[in-house]
């Protein structure tokens, strides 16, 4: 066992707070906001039919996600909300050190960890610099070791199901509506902070609408098209400045 282990012990560089979104929980999304900081919709739709992957990770993936209907089709969502790090976080200080590390976002408290938990840790994809790898306390044989990581993991995961339903509800309050498909596009909103703001807490007042049924899917590759056209899922035609297109 212990041959397996990976020791870890984060130098404090920074690295992980630039160049990213950062996945939040509903409440954690709340925080960032009222922070005045933006936060970013990702949108990502699959279904059983073109499932590849493994028959587990189709049940993480739908615990996350809400069937909607899209034209003659059910569907599901995923609705990802994310803190714009694109170009570094907001909340990063002129000293390099964050500036809500009392009350950062559980993603930050885990990383190099992942939530998705059919993501293995392999250092050398992860963006932390070489060195931080060779010391520290062991942090994964098998498993996480430390049960505190490992808790704060599993309240991501958490948060994800629990979450997914009321971000969902919020998305189509906001005419947000169009998702990627899943491995091959990504769909990304940048809503109006105000905007998004107001409605998740029409949600938390119970005063957001129940789930509409124009679900739209944005695939440009031919064969995708073909597939969901004749699966009935209606596809979004239109060129939109609404959402970034971002093939995969
Ligand atoms: S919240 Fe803090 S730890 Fe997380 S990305 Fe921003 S600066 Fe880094
Ligand atoms: S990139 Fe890695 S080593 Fe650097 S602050 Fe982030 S977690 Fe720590």
């Amino acid at each position: 066992m212990e041959n397996n282990a990976i020791r870890f012990a984060c130098n404090g560089c920074g690295i992980c707070c630039k160049g990213r979104l950062i996945p939040l929980t509903l409440n954690e999304a709340r925080q960032w906001l009222q922070r005045g900081h933006e936060v970013a919709v990702i949108l990502e739709a699959f279904d059983e039919t073109t499932w590849a992957s493994a028959p587990g990770q189709f049940t993480h993936s739908a615990q996350r996600a809400v069937k909607v209907t899209s034209g003659d089709a059910q569907i599901r969502v995923v609705a990802v909300l994310a803190g714009n790090a694109l170009a570094q976080c907001q909340n990063l200080a002129d000293d390099g050190r964050c500036g809500i590390y009392e009350e950062r976002p559980l993603v930050c408290r885990i990383y190099p960890m992942e939530i998705n938990p059919f993501i293995a840790l392999r250092p050398a994809e992860k963006i932390c610099p070489p060195e931080v790898w060779e010391a520290g306390e062991v942090l994964f044989t098998d498993r996480v070791v430390d049960p505190v990581l490992a808790d704060q993991i599993e309240r991501s995961r958490q948060a994800d199901r629990d979450d997914a339903q009321a971000k969902i509800q919020v998305c189509e309050a906001l005419g947000m509506n169009v998702a990627a498909w899943k491995n091959d596009a990504l769909a990304v909103y940048l809503p109006d902070r105000t905007q998004l703001s107001e409605a998740i807490s029409r949600y938390d007042g119970g005063s957001v609408a129940p789930a509409r049924a124009d679900w739209k899917v944005r695939a440009d590759t031919p064969a995708l098209r073909l597939q969901l056209g004749q699966a009935g899922v209606a596809l979004d035609d239109q060129p939109s400045t609404r959402y970034i297109f971002h093939r995969l």
